[in-house]
């Protein structure tokens, strides 16, 4: 047994990008010696490298995965007055984006056990201002997207899907972003495809939303310089793309890796009173987080803190409850699944350089504590 003093950090990006410094830092040289900053050729290259890898026919590259998801409700024609559908249980900037298009978040509860959007509600949910559904494929498994679609087409409504946590998710047969009408990632450092910093990706087949969301993120400039609407300034910056196509190749090979220390923790914990990830038939979860349900949250928690194991909570007050969006006027109450789950949830340590070794010592304090 090794040491307990050996701290288990959450994510690791040292060890990750130490794996990969030299692509890296040629990387770095090439965009240095190339004089391009802002899109140019590097983003071109990634975009087409991206579009290949989701299977979309464009992918438009962007200043953060919040601006990815801004600019994809713009195009599909967002405004004041719309309503836009999506979970409760997601992180604030799926609804952040929708509040910038200055459109009604309309949230619904999540569903045992997957902890995604709960599909029967989202379609109760919709009136005759709804414009778009935005499923979130959380902690890397996606939404049944057959469903999502079947619900919206036949009311002319868009999906959007927010795949900031699904990096090379794929279910039933359909890969994560190309299963409505546009996709958005975020490459914010710690997800499954991150950046040394910032950057975002919108992913569609529709050649007028890629048409619009390239306007937008470039001050609604045209290939004529003219412009043609008023748009943002969110470009993806040539040195983050040249890094992030450095590490695309790599991308499957770690979200395997992901899957092997998720399948050891379903292994180390079975035989412990917790809740574990549920995996539907047909998705390939990537696990950006590998989140278990536990009764004493705090005890557990403390417990792994005082052997230096790092965890998180995805997400620890719904976004109905959060003093942010109390404008959107829901209660306590309203979204049982989420409230309960909130309260329950618990993120083990999670990325590619997690070894067996560092499952099997979160587990031994998880039985610990069990057992008292
Ligand atoms: C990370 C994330 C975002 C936002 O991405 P940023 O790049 O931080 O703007 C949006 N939605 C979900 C579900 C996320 O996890």
């Amino acid at each position: 047994m090794r040491t307990a003093s050996r701290s288990i950090p959450f994510v690791d990006l040292v060890s990750l990008h130490g794996e990969i410094r030299e692509e890296l830092t040629q990387a770095f040289d090439r965009v240095v010696g190339s004089g391009a900053f802002t899109l140019g050729a590097e983003v071109e290259a990634f975009e087409a490298a991206f579009a290949a890898n989701a299977g979309t026919t464009y992918a438009i590259g962007v200043g953060t995965g919040t601006d990815a998801l801004h600019l994809a409700l713009r195009a599909c024609g967002v405004e004041p007055g719309d309503e836009v559908i999506t979970a409760d249980n997601t992180f604030a900037a799926t609804v952040e984006a929708i509040l910038m298009c200055g459109a009604r978040p309309v949230l619904v509860d999540v569903e045992e056990p997957t902890h995604l959007m709960d599909l029967d509600a989202a379609e109760a949910a919709i009136t005759e201002r709804t414009r778009v559904i935005v499923p979130v494929h959380l902690y890397g498994q996606m939404v049944d997207m057959r469903r999502v679609r079947s619900i919206a087409q036949s009311r002319g409504i868009k999906v959007i899907e927010d795949a900031c946590q699904a990096h090379g998710a794929v279910r039933d047969c359909v890969n994560a972003g190309a299963g409505g009408d546009a996709g958005c990632f975020s490459f914010y450092p710690g997800k499954n495809l991150g950046a040394l910093g910032d950057g975002g990706m919108v992913v569609t087949d529709d050649s007028e939303i890629a048409r619009k969301v390239r306007l937008l993120r470039n001050h609604g400039e045209d290939a004529q310089r003219l412009h043609v609407v008023p748009g943002y300034c969110s470009r993806l910056h040539g040195l983050q793309a040249a890094l992030l196509a450095t590490k695309l190749p790599h991308l499957e090979a770690w979200n395997r890796r992901r899957r092997a220390a998720a399948a050891a923790y379903d292994r180390a914990l079975a035989g412990i009173p917790i809740g574990l990830p549920t995996v539907v038939r047909g998705s390939t979860h990537v696990y950006h987080l590998y989140v278990v349900r536990v009764k004493e949250r705090e005890a557990v928690r403390g417990a792994l803190a005082a052997r230096g194991i790092q965890t998180a909570i995805h997400y620890a007050t719904p976004l109905h409850l959060e003093p942010a969006f109390e404008q959107l006027g829901y209660r306590l109450g309203e979204f049982p699944v989420a409230e309960q789950l909130a309260s329950q949830i618990v993120s083990l340590p999670m990325h590619p350089c997690l070894e067996t070794e560092d499952v099997e010592d979160v587990a031994r304090v998880l039985e610990e504590v069990a057992h008292g």
